[in-house]
């Protein structure tokens, strides 16, 4: 048993999520962290929405709202939606609350002590007209990177690099297209190069990691510069330094405060527990291990920073230092990063109509259909389309031919002839075989979870479904009607196979996991779902809804012997079969026009 921190990539709260967020990290990230937890560890399992940032303001400007009432719809949004597939956070939260802006606070200040913040007089922009200060909002012109034309002052929308508004081609206001006039500011940046011995070191001893990321991550080493990590923005969490904290016109960059909020989500989970100090178990104590899971495009916040602010808050970066009040904080164990999902052969855009909402996909389909494709086709390791055609085949031939089709004729079969689980009798070979199989999969698919392996994890549990379908089919025990006693052995075996793999399928499949204990006569909790919970800010902010939940019940890692003489209904079928006339509706709604 050890403690493991399941670390998920923040959503950004100016819109809904589409799918191709969920898929890469938001689903494999809880089939993680419930096989952990099956698997007997003490998982803590935190994420939030990331609502400070120039794009939030830009688009509350447009809107008339403030940016706080933007985050505010988003972040509900998202949070139903994450509800909805049945993401088992410990805390979902936000970056908007009293304790994040503490605890990013904390780090700052910590971090500036030790010597690795420091001032750095750079180019600001001002409107000529008016002599003010114009916020990087603001301005826009030519991205140096990729040559797209309207570039934001602190972000290329299209190639997705952070900018400087010094740096775009042709800058100009947003507010009148006046030239902005550049003259000296001061801003913090973080020093990254003090921390080139200590990472290096440190990525040097990883081990386990998907090749590509552990070698792009050390690639990134090469060329560490000073980062910018204040802003022209109002809209923020401000700077804790004497002469800085009541400017209202400079606050920390979105990026250095997102990725604090692993830490002080940990914190508010712990504070909301009724034991403040028990996130220690997660971020202080050793042996623990840490999971931090994101898309490709945040492999450098996860690799390098991240772990440089927590060397540098604890004193351990190149230029040494005391840890803050917090006290020394473990680094990541391993960075798991996905690859990009597509959609229909083009990126997800939601300007372009190329897009399926999660909420739009859960009003027409179950979560596990989804959650089932995205285990087999998922981008785990490479990128990877999504087309309707293959989201029905898998979800008509696999999901529904295979699994269902194994626990609807076998718990139908039995509850007709005998109306509870037959005892077995005397086992053959076949018999014996099958339930070996069965049986010694929890240690092949088990260890694959653990390895991030999540597609090779569900095809070891899918070829036991189909061994158990083709147990049935060989032995057809629909013709054994004058020897009872052989019928009820072999269908005391398949229901015992059914156990095991709905057992191996649960971190996949939860909300189905639980509908098929329930028919095998199971009481009680077999798979733990989140709730969404409406709670006061600690710190004396407006109330705001989180998604929590008791996941200490529910089915072990184990195969459990079925009892003989349990009660069985005759099943409803657990997964729906879709029409094929569900590929052109869809392609229709996301093309219209085409
Ligand atoms: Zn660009």
């Amino acid at each position: 048993m050890s403690h493991v921190l399941a670390a998920v990539a923040w959503p950004y709260a100016n819109g809904p999520r589409h799918i191709g967020h969920v898929s890469g990290f938001g689903v494999p990230s809880d089939v993680f962290s419930r096989y952990m937890r099956m698997a007997g560890h003490d998982v803590l399992m935190v994420s939030g929405t990331d609502e400070h940032g120039t794009p939030i303001q830009v688009q509350a400007d447009k809107e008339g709202v403030t940016p706080r009432e933007l985050a505010d719809r988003y972040n509900r949004v998202i949070v139903e939606d994450l509800h909805g597939l049945g993401l088992s956070y410990d805390l979902f939260t936000r970056t908007t609350t009293g304790n994040h802006y503490a605890v990013v606070q904390e780090l700052f200040e910590g971090l500036h002590r030790n010597g690795y913040i420091v001032p750095k007089v750079t180019m600001g922009a001002i409107s000529p007209s008016t002599g003010r200060t114009l916020p990087d909002r603001y301005i826009e012109g030519t991205c140096p990177i990729c040559g797209y034309d309207s570039a934001r002052g602190d972000q290329c929308d299209n190639c997705g690099n952070q900018l400087d508004p010094i740096d775009l081609i042709n800058p100009r206001s947003k507010i009148n297209g006046e030239t902005p006039r550049f003259v000296e500011t001061e801003h913090f940046f973080l020093d990254l190069p003090a921390f080139a011995q200590a990472l290096g070191k440190w990525l040097d001893s990883r081990e386990g990691w998907r090749p590509n990321v552990l070698r792009f991550s050390k690639n990134l080493l090469d060329d560490l510069q000073p980062r910018a990590i204040t802003r022209d923005l109002e809209w923020g969490v401000p700077i804790p330094l004497e002469g800085w904290r009541d400017r209202t016109d400079k606050r920390i960059y979105v990026w250095f405060d997102a990725v604090i909020g692993y830490l002080s989500a940990s914190i508010e989970w712990a504070r909301r527990s009724g034991d403040p100090e028990a996130w220690r178990k997660w971020w202080s104590e050793e042996p623990v291990r840490a999971y931090y899971f994101m898309g490709k495009d945040n492999i450098v916040f996860h690799s390098v920073i991240w772990p440089a602010l927590l060397l540098g808050y604890s004193g351990e970066g190149d230029r040494g230092g005391e840890p803050g009040r917090l006290g020394r904080l473990n680094l990541p164990t391993e960075v798991v990063s996905s690859e990009f999902l597509t959609m229909e052969g083009r990126k997800f855009s939601s300007s372009r109509q190329v897009v399926i909402y999660v909420r739009d996909f859960l009003e027409r389909y179950d979560a596990d259909a989804l959650r089932y494709f995205i285990a087999v086709a998922g981008p785990e390791s490479q990128d990877t389309d999504f087309t309707w055609a293959e989201f029905l085949r898998r979800n008509n031939d696999e999901l529904v031919a295979g699994w269902g089709n194994l626990v609807n004729r076998s718990i139908s079969m039995a509850a007709k002839n005998f109306g509870a689980i037959p005892p077995a009798g005397e086992l053959t070979a076949e018999d014996q075989a099958l339930l070996e199989t069965s049986r010694k999969a929890f240690a092949g698919v088990g260890s694959l979870l653990e390895k991030h392996r999540q597609k090779q994890a569900i095809g070891e549990a899918m070829r036991v479904v189909g061994e158990a379908n083709k147990y049935l089919s060989d032995q057809a025990p629909w013709k054994m009607k004058d020897d009872p006693e052989r019928m009820g052995t072999v269908l005391h075996v398949a229901l015992q196979a059914v156990s095991d793999c709905n057992t191996l399928l649960t971190p996949f499949l939860p909300h189905s996991a639980q509908k098929v204990h329930e028919l095998l006569g199971g009481a009680g909790v077999h798979a733990p779902m989140p709730s969404i919970v409406q709670v006061e800010d600690l710190d004396g902010g407006p109330s705001y809804p989180i998604l929590t939940g008791d996941y200490t019940a529910g089915a072990r890692w184990e195969s459990v012997p079925i009892e003989a003489g349990r009660a069985l209904a005759p099943p409803k079928p657990v997964f729906r079969k879709l029409d094929p006339s569900i590929v052109d509706e869809e392609l229709a709604r996301l093309d219209p026009g085409e």
